[in-house]
Parts: structure tokens; sequence; C-alpha cells
């Protein structure tokens, strides 16, 4: 069985797409078949992957209707759908289509007929729009990166309404996984005491793994690598990896 995997959080620069492609690699190293789709206009997965965002087919026209969810498949293994930076136009576009939350998960339903994943990997836009929603209604499960930042708990509570009301409507199958802390400096003695009141809070529903700040992470995408094929022996290599045991135990 497949498991879709949502990686979330409505706020921009908290580690979505560092994590998802990072997360994927691990997984692969797992030997698990991945699948990474990028569902952000802005298509930073798509380029740190080292996919150009003027590609072709993009997930941008199979929202559309246009033809089957492109998968590419990449050098090191990994199959990619890319992004466009049109894909933010589909928000508008789509607002009167009937099921209109329901696309992506049709798409991936048909590409599943034909290619087999262990992981499905969904890199979210920063908003709780319609791209976000289509990535929910397909889910098995969220993954919620945050920084521990204050403020950060904020956004928090948003989430947990919008995950309630699609596990009503749309997708009953949906949970989250957990929120993994981010771009953790433990010099810091605020992100030490934000990270503590974050696991106070949602005690079972955080990853023990924390993604510890470490340049390595910022540099791989500018490369287009992930953190494996970059630098296999950093902390960020490390960290995913951990994270990556702990999803492989998601029931
Ligand atoms: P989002 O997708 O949520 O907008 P990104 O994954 O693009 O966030 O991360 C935002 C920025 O922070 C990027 O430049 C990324 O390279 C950097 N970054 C993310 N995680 C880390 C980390 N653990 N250590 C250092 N830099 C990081
Ligand atoms: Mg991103």
């Amino acid at each position: 069985m497949t498991k879709i995997i949502a990686v979330l959080n409505h706020k921009g620069g908290v580690g979505k797409t560092t994590t998802a492609i990072n997360l994927a690699a691990a997984l692969q190293q797992k030997k698990k078949r991945v699948l990474l789709i990028d569902m952000d206009g802005q298509a930073n997965l798509t380029e740190s992957c080292g996919l150009s965002i003027e590609e072709e087919r993009t997930v941008y026209g199979a929202m559309r209707g246009e033809y089957p969810l492109p998968l590419v498949r990449l050098e090191n293994g990994l199959t990619l759908v890319p992004s466009c930076l049109d894909l933010s136009a589909a928000e508008s576009e789509l607002i009167n289509e009937p099921g209109r939350e329901l696309i992506l998960k049709g798409l991936i339903a048909k590409a599943l007929d034909t290619c087999k994943f262990d992981y499905i990997l969904i890199d979210c836009p920063p908003s709780l729009g319609l791209l976000t929603l289509n990535a929910l209604t397909a889910s098995d499960y969220l993954v919620i990166p945050v920084q521990a930042q204050f403020l950060a708990m904020r956004g928090m509570a948003k989430i947990t309404n919008v995950v309630g009301i699609v596990k009503e409507r749309l997708n009953p199958e949906l949970n989250i996984g957990g929120i993994v802390i981010t771009q953790f400096d433990r010099r810091k003695t605020l992100n030490k005491s934000v990270s503590e009141i974050i696991s106070e809070s949602f005690c079972d529903k955080v990853f023990k793994t924390v993604i510890r700040d470490n340049v390595a992470l910022a540099e791989a995408p500018i490369k287009g690598k992930n953190i494996f094929e970059y630098n296999k022996n950093c902390n960020g290599a490390k960290d995913y990896m951990s994270l990556a045991q702990e999803v492989l135990k998601l029931k």
C-alpha cells in the first residue's frame, strides 16, 4: 500500500521543501520507491531536484486535465512531478470546477495504476488554499515542519482546524503523522524553550527527531542535490535519516 504524506505549514520558510526532498531521499536510502509532488507555484522543490521551472509537463497541466501526472525519473532514482510558476493561477482557475478538492487524488490514483511507489510526498505551498486542500484530500498523513521560534505555535491552531474539517468532509483517512522541529539551534535558549512548549502541547504528535540548523541543507539545493548526494555525513543527513526511521513506523 502506498502511503501518501503531505508536508504542510501555511507559513513560508519553515522547511517544507527541505523536508520533502530530504525525507524522500532518506526513504529511498531505506530502499523505498518514492514519488515527490511539487504543489507549490514557487517550484522550489522542482529546482532543488535540478530541474528547470519551465518543464513542458507539470502538475499544473495535469490539474487542468490536459494530461496525466507527469512522472519525471531523476538520475538519483527518485521520481518527481514538477511544478511551474503558473501553478498559483490554478487556485482561481479551478474554483468553479466540481470536485475541485479531489483533482490531485484522482490523478494520483491513475498514476498508481501503472507505477508503484511505497511513499508519495507532497510539498505544499505556504497557504491553506485549494492546492493545499487537494494535497490534504489525497494524503494519509501530514508532516508539519515548525521552526522553534516565538509565534510558531500560533499557526498550529489554524492547521489543526483545517485538518479537522478536511477529515470530516473530504478525507476521513487523514491523520497528523507528526510535527517536526526544524532549523534548531541548541545554543539559542529561545529555540530551546519554544521546542519545549511545542513538545508539551502536542506531546505524542511531535517527532523525536529534531532537524538541526545545518548550512549543508541550505547549500545542497543550489547544486540541485539532496543532502545524501551533497554530504551524506553531515548533521542534516543524519537528522533526515532519523526522521525517515520514525516515518517508516507510522501506522
Ligand atoms: P519552505 O518550503 O517551508 O518555504 P524551505 O525548506 O525552502 O522552507 O526552507 C527555507 C530556507 O531555509 C531555505 O533557504 C532552506 O535552504 C533553509 N533551511 C531549511 N532547513 C534548514 C536547516 N535545517 N538548516 C539550515 N537551513 C535550512
Ligand atoms: Mg517550499
